[in-house]
């Protein structure tokens, strides 16, 4: 496929296009904070930047046609809007966080904190020092999972991709449901299956990374 990468000379941008470039996909739209570089059309823009080039990924998707994956955090109510809008002309797939193994945890997460209503129960989420934003978006997912407000703890600590962990306690045990990304690729690899769907389904909508893998996992 021929695809767009906003937010490119970033960590993230480097690892997909990596991985793009190694299932054979072609980058022909780059863009980050310096501008935009097009030398071809692309079938799906990719965005793993900031919140402030939203506005420039949607433009491209316009242009081009093209159907988005966004794993970019922070986004504010007005994003998803704006998302949404975008979303009846193209097919968009949103999730803040493009691994396996978060997704699993979101389906289990439900059930295990209906069955231990009356348990204490808290989050912590532990990343790189160049994260900017706090909580991460994978705990506000994990938040959100478990049905009731929690507290949320973030620690930035020197190379770390991420780690979540939701801590369940009562007064004579604990459980841990912990996930560990060893590297990026995790999140790349996902990307890549995003747009894979992109490319077969077509059909515009607004979806998330756990409805694409239902079924897959
Ligand atoms: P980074 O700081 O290394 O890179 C950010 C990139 O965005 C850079 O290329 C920068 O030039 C570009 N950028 C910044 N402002 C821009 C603008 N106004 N217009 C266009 N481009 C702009 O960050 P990173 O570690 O690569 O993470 C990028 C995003 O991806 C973050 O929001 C992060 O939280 C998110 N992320 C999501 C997942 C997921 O699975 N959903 C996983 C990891 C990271």
């Amino acid at each position: 496929m021929n695809y767009a990468m906003v937010g490119y000379s970033g960590k993230m941008g480097k690892e997909i296009t990596e991985t793009f470039s190694e299932a054979g996909h072609r980058l022909v739209v780059k863009a980050d904070e310096n501008g935009i570089e097009e030398f071809g059309t692309p079938e799906v823009v990719i965005d793993f930047s900031r919140p402030e080039a939203l506005k420039t990924t949607i433009e491209l998707c316009k242009k081009y046609s093209a159907g988005l994956v966004i794993g970019t955090t922070a986004l504010k109510e007005e994003d998803f809007e704006a998302l949404r809008e975008l979303s009846k002309t193209v097919p968009v797939v949103q999730s803040f966080n493009f691994s396996i193994g978060i997704n699993v945890m979101l389906k289990i997460l439900p059930e295990l904190s209906n069955l231990l209503k009356d348990w204490d129960a808290e989050i912590i989420e532990t990343h790189h020092r160049f994260k900017k934003d706090a909580p991460s978006g994978t705990a506000i997912l994990l938040k959100n999972s478990l049905n009731k407000d929690v507290p949320t703890h973030s620690v930035r600590i020197g190379g770390i991709p991420g780690d979540h962990v939701v801590i369940f306690g009562n007064l004579g045990e604990t459980i841990e449901i912990k996930h560990h990304a060893i590297s990026r690729k995790v999140f790349a690899i996902g990307a890549l299956r995003a747009a894979e769907f992109i490319l077969k389904n077509k059909k515009p909508g607004f979806y998330t990374f756990s409805q694409i893998l239902e079924g897959g996992i």
